[in-house]
């Protein structure tokens, strides 16, 4: 494939309802690609992202899989297939927190969380990669944190969950990395999303100390940055773990 065949390409992005993912959706519509948008429970924003794509002349639908689950993730791919032929571009962004401290953490808020976050990670790209190295070509970008590398107090789950994602992107990258796939993750930091504007402002003030910049990120952010790998632009970028976070990585 070549940058002339922008138009041509499909992605899927997960958990594209809101927040991150949603712009994830935005940004590669209006590089002229055919966008999947998958959604768990959130049925009308996701058919509001859906409508705002199409109004601006792209190309979209929505796909329902709870990620977590295999069949239901395989029904979302086949459904894409069958749509569209298949998947070029693949963002695993769909992720979910179950907080609390270690010694009280149910098994329920651990399993939950590694079972959206990294088994739905896992079973996504796999259902996707067969058409990927048919095709010789593919983008898998996987949404890590910040709080998979620098671990957070009332995370273990979540940042385990976030630093399987980074071995996951780096081997996965080594296996097709000849089949002309690129594999990384984008970990953001503290984005303004529902989930931070659920913070309180004790927690905010905390938070701002530990980012250089002084201030949270947007979800363009994020976008703009998976836009970039999802292009031509990102050819001879793979197995990378590329921190948009306003500095707090360092
Ligand atoms: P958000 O606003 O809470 O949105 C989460 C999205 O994930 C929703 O669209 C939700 O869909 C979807 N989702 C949840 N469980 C799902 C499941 N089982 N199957 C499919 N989709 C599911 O989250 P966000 O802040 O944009 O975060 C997006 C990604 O960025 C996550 O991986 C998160 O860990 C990561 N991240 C976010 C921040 C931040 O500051 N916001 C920082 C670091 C990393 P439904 O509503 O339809 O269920």
């Amino acid at each position: 494939m070549s940058n002339s065949d922008i138009t041509e390409r499909t992605a899927l992005v997960t958990g594209a309802s809101k927040g991150i993912g949603k712009a994830i959706c935005l940004e590669l519509a209006k590089m002229g690609v055919k966008v999947a948008v998958n959604y768990n429970s959130s049925k009308e924003d996701a058919e509001k992202v859906v409508k705002t794509i199409t109004a601006d002349g792209g190309e979209a639908f929505m796909v329902h899989a709870d990620v977590s689950d295999l069949e239901q993730v395989n029904a979302m791919v086949d459904e894409v297939t069958d749509a569209w032929g298949g998947v070029n571009i693949l963002v695993n962004n769909a992720g979910i927190i179950n907080d609390g401290l270690l010694m009280r953490m149910s098994d329920e808020a651990w399993h939950r969380v590694m079972g959206v976050n990294l088994n739905g990670t896992f079973y996504c790209t796999r259902a996707v990669l067969r058409y990927m190295v048919r095709q010789r070509w593919g983008r898998i970008i996987n949404i890590g944190s910040v709080v998979g590398i620098r671990g957070n107090v009332g995370q273990t789950n979540y940042s385990s969950s976030k630093a399987a994602i980074i071995g996951f992107t780096k081997s996965l990258a080594k296996e097709v990395a000849t089949r002309n796939i690129t594999v990384n993750a984008v970990t953001p930091g503290y984005i303004s999303t529902e989930t931070v504007a659920g913070l309180t402002q004790r927690q905010k003030d905390t938070i701002m100390t530990w980012i250089p910049q002084g201030k949270f990120g947007n979800t363009e952010d994020i976008a703009h940055m998976v836009a970039f790998l999802a292009s031509d632009k990102g050819n001879y970028v793979t197995g990378q773990i590329i921190s948009v976070d306003g500095g707090m990585a360092i």
